[in-house]
């Protein structure tokens, strides 16, 4: 089809042919009127190459040629697909030839010498009727092409329909799962989808892309969220361009947090345990040296009684201590256990500190300490004895252990219906952020080779008067000693 011009069709062309080129001439004039575009041919076969290229409304071919006459000529234009249906007006002086004209396919025909009028108005009859078929085919082209669009419109909005719900069908799984994912725009950075657990862990916002490679590796990253800062393991992938959808990237975040602790936990308590062993195998080896040694001298010589008096002295010590090691161990295993059971009876608590003060005398007076005990005579409640006991003599060693030999200060008294017990000693004294730790079991604020210990008086005497529903607390500046004081329901 040829170009369209707007609001109309192309003007049609008309092929003229014949061998003379006067006759040609005279023809174009007129058919000029009719401001259709005219071409000319002067043989049959320049009028069929003519053809092959243009498109005609009408052709008015001279019967009478040399070479390839009108008849012959008009066979090969019906001979051919693109040329079959162009009308034919035959141009002749022949009447005779009139029948045979239309055999061939002519579908008019002019006798020479013509009048213009009538062949302009024959001319004008086929031109119109090219035309209106020319308008026909645009109308239908017009038609088909509105109908393809329609078509495609309802295509593509089928497909967006389509992709609407494939997305809200995607993110509601998405916002099912519980591991936090990030659809990042693969160009932009930008963060494209987050699911619901993403957008809990921050509060409701958008949460950042984290800055990770997108290819698999497993990331450690810590993240602020609602929770504050947490610990997250984030893997990324890439998505390629497909299925109708830009290239993204995904990262999915695992909370590690929680593990971190219990991973950093357990390395403390392992940690703990190997230092406690140590101290442990040192501290139970320690008392054996002396006591070892007593028992050779004992066994060599002969004694007098003031002699074997003070070694039999030394080897109590060190029997007491290796059982007062033992017994911590034991009660170590007895409260771990759930089996901490007290008996209480009536105890006189101010007693029970002189009687340890007495039982710790030959050691207080070994390091220069001494034990000033004030306050209330007696300060009665219902408590289990020998925990009491094992109170006031770990805090009491304690004092003696780390007190520098300077004097003790004990304080018994009562008020409402609590008892309180405070040690006071002016020794090294203890750093503000290891006085929660030194009640942990196993945690100790001074070094092995300083001072002997297990680390477990403290944690016992907690354990202890929290079981008797009391507390125990700590005051103390370092270099200037420690206060420590218990409280007792009585
Ligand atoms: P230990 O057997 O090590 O003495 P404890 O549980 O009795 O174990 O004490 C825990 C830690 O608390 C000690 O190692 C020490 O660092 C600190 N501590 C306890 N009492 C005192 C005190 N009176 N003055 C200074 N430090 C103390």
């Amino acid at each position: 089809m040829t170009s369209e011009f707007e609001g109309g069709v192309t003007p049609s062309s008309i092929l003229l042919v014949d061998d003379d080129p006067a006759n040609l001439l005279a023809l174009e004039a007129v058919l000029e009127p009719l401001g259709q575009r005219i071409m000319k041919a002067r043989s049959g076969e320049g009028a069929l190459r003519l053809l092959l290229e243009h498109d005609f409304a009408v052709i008015l071919l001279d019967l009478r040629m040399p070479g390839m006459d009108g008849l012959e000529t008009a066979a090969a234009i019906k001979q051919r697909a693109k040329s079959r249906h162009t009308p034919i007006i035959f141009l002749t002086a022949e009447t005779s030839l009139r029948l045979k004209s239309y055999e061939y396919g002519a579908v008019d025909y002019v006798v020479k010498p013509y009048e213009p009028a009538i062949v302009r108005s024959k001319v004008s009859v086929f031109v119109e009727l090219y035309e209106r078929g020319q308008r026909i085919l645009q109308q239908e082209a017009r038609l088909r092409q509105k109908e393809i669009e329609a078509l495609q419109l309802q295509t593509r909005e089928s497909r967006r329909v389509d992709q609407e719900q494939q997305r809200l069908w995607l993110e509601t799984i998405l916002d099912l799962m519980p591991t936090p994912l990030l659809f990042v725009h693969a160009e932009t950075g930008r963060v494209h989808f987050a699911n619901r657990a993403s957008h809990e862990l921050v509060g409701g916002k958008l949460p950042a892309p984290p800055e990770i490679a997108y290819d698999g590796t497993p990331h450690e990253l810590t993240w602020q969220t609602n929770d504050g800062m947490r610990t997250f393991v984030a893997t990324g992938a890439e998505i390629p361009q497909g299925y109708g959808h830009e290239a993204m990237r995904i990262v999915s975040l695992v909370d590690v947090t929680r593990l971190k602790q219990v991973e950093a936990e357990l390395q403390n308590a392992v940690r703990i345990r190997d230092d406690f062993l140590s101290i442990a195998s040192h501290e139970l080896h320690t008392p054996l040296t002396p006591l070892k040694l007593q028992i050779e001298r004992l066994q060599r010589r002969e004694q007098t009684p003031t002699q074997l008096q003070e070694k039999l002295a030394v080897v109590g010590r060190q029997v007491d201590r290796l059982s007062n090691l033992v017994r911590q161990l034991l009660d170590v295993s007895r409260i771990t256990g759930g089996r901490l059971r007290l008996t209480p009876e009536e105890v006189d608590l101010t007693a029970v500190v002189r009687d340890t003060a007495d039982a710790l005398s030959s050691e207080s007076r070994q390091s220069g300490s001494v034990i000033d005990i004030r306050g209330e005579d007696s300060v009665v409640g219902h408590w289990d004895p020998t925990r009491i006991e094992q109170i006031t003599s770990n805090l009491l060693s304690n004092a003696i252990k780390y007190g520098q030999g300077k004097p003790i200060l004990v304080q018994v008294s009562h008020d409402n219906g609590n008892a309180r017990l405070s040690v006071h000693d002016q020794g090294i004294g203890i750093a503000p952020e290891q006085q929660a730790r030194i009640f942990d079991r196993f945690e100790r604020a001074v070094s092995v080779r300083h001072y002997g210990g297990f680390g477990l008086g403290l944690w016992i005497v907690r354990q202890i008067v929290e079981a008797s529903g009391g507390q125990v607390t700590v005051e103390s500046q370092v270099g200037h000693g420690s206060t420590f004081t218990v409280e007792l329901p009585r």
